[in-house]
């Protein structure tokens, strides 16, 4: 390797041709947790940032490096020094002297949160329920990592990990980027109540009191009149805990960075991304890329084309009359995803008078009441009992 670098950004260019490799091999063979053993390990279809094999979600898995992920991501969130107050890194080297604690403080924070003693820090610690810390045990761990990937989308932090963005649409991330830390991005302060504190602390989401000796999460960006109990400070749109208790302050609310992002911005429903290109495509009650309107199963781009929605996903007509098309009972053969077809209980029909007529006496029964017996069309009981 080069001990000079040159002075023209040229380093700076070879980094981005190595980073996108990386987030596309993200996770690379993870277990799935869901699936497990029927899926043979995570393989990333990058831009669905779900599994090729088992079609999950990349944080229905088992993922070993989201800390690493997550530790660039959180730097990110704080590079400026802008969400943190300066005693942090201060009390953060005080914490690492204390061995009893200092491990569990390691595996529960990529970036050790204020805290007003290192009684209030293993107060807090077991406050967190089995299961759900990473200290506790391995769910715990596993529980943790999948709240860093879903509440700090790598995506919505750096560009590496979105799907070939525009010079524009780059722009726009850095800009929300830049706004989200310098008037947003937070994370909680530990705070122990004590007998010195005359003033009395109320849970800003459930209400109750805390009391002497009870630990309460505080956020700087909100202000000191309002704390929360550990377990209560949640996001406020999806009322999940507050990873790492970092948060984003909005219109007087907190949200995980995932939420935060989609009070100004829509999210595609195809990648997971925040769309930042002028234009998108509506369809289905959901924002899509242009791009990114596609089908489930072959990524074909649907713009324009007819395209059929089963389970909130769109499939070209092809593959769905390949994977789903319903057989009429009258030919057996398959029926068109855009054909006309008549549905009664489990049993279709092409809606046409040689398949939906009297399996007896051939009579048409488009658009008449018509008797049904064991997947079969009568017009009348003296038909249906000739069979
Ligand atoms: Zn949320
Ligand atoms: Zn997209
Ligand atoms: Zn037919």
């Amino acid at each position: 390797m080069a001990a000079v670098l040159p002075a023209d950004g040229r380093e700076i260019i070879r980094q981005n041709e190595i980073r996108p490799y990386l987030a596309h091999e993200r996770g690379a063979g993870s277990p799935c947790l869901k699936c497990g053993p029927k899926c043979e390990g995570l393989d990333l279809h990058f831009w669905r940032k779900i599994c090729k094999i088992c079609h999950c979600k990349y944080e229905d898995h088992d993922v070993k490096n989201e800390e690493e992920i997550h530790h660039n991501i959180v730097q990110n969130i704080f590079r400026k020094d802008r969400g943190l107050p300066e005693s942090v890194s201060k009390l953060t080297g005080d914490l690492k002297q204390e061995p009893d604690i200092g491990e569990d403080v390691k595996a529960n924070f990529i970036q050790v949160p204020q805290v007003s003693s290192t009684a209030a820090m293993a107060k807090y610690l077991s406050s967190i329920p089995k299961g759900k810390a990473a200290h506790h045990d391995e769910a715990g761990a596993q529980y943790r990592a999948k709240q860093l990937a879903n509440q700090l989308p790598a995506h919505d932090f750096d560009e590496a990990f979105c799907d070939d963005l525009t010079d524009a649409e780059k722009e726009k991330l850095q800009e929300f980027s830049d706004l989200r830390a310098e008037e947003a991005a937070g994370q909680g302060e530990i705070v122990e109540k004590t007998a010195k504190i005359a003033t009395d602390w109320l849970c800003d989401h459930c209400n109750e009191s805390l009391y002497n000796g009870d630990v309460a999460i505080f956020a700087d960006r909100v202000g000191k009149e309002k704390c929360w109990h550990p377990q209560c400070f949640v996001c406020d749109t999806c009322k999940e805990v507050l990873v790492d208790l970092i948060y984003f302050f909005k219109d007087g609310g907190i949200f995980c960075g995932r939420h935060y992002g989609e009070l100004t911005r829509v999210r595609c429903a195809a990648c997971d991304e925040l769309i930042f290109s002028k234009e998108y495509t509506q369809a289905e009650d959901k924002s899509w890329h242009l791009k990114h309107f596609c089908c489930y199963n072959c990524d074909a781009e649907l713009g324009g084309q007819k395209y059929v929605a089963r389970e909130e996903k769109p499939y070209c007509l092809k593959c769905y009359e390949g994977l789903f098309a319903k057989v009429c009972e009258a030919c057996k053969d398959k029926i068109p995803a855009d054909g006309k077809r008549i549905s009664y209980k489990d049993a279709h029909w092409h809606a046409v008078e040689a398949c939906f007529s009297c399996v007896t006496c051939k009579r048409n029964m488009l658009g008449e009441q018509f008797i049904y017996k064991d997947n079969q069309v009568f017009c009348s009981p003296q038909c249906a009992k000739k069979r």
